[in-house]
């Protein structure tokens, strides 16, 4: 897994504020348009240009390919897991 600095951002449903991301699936480099997950809370975010974050649209994630839902589902899920054992 790669891990890439990313600037300054924070989460628009938490608050959680991060300067990395990194593929859950793959050594993927964030781009414009990428769609992240908040590790904290989950929420589905997409990077801007300059790699700050903003919340994703219904119409965004309704044209996610299915592969990248799934991902997503499955991301979503480890989410949930690791912080129900948090609490
Ligand atoms: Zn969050």
């Amino acid at each position: 897994m790669t891990e890439t600095v990313t600037r300054p951002s924070s989460c628009p449903q938490c608050g959680h504020k991060f300067n990395r991301a990194a593929g859950a699936f793959s050594d993927h480099v964030p781009q414009e348009g990428d769609i992240s997950l908040c590790i904290r809370c989950g929420c589905a975010m997409i990077f801007r240009a300059d790699l700050t974050v903003r919340a994703a649209t219904e119409a965004e994630l309704d044209a996610l390919p299915a592969e990248v839902k799934d991902q997503m589902v499955r991301l979503y899920q480890a989410i949930c897991a690791v912080r129900s054992k948090m609490n």
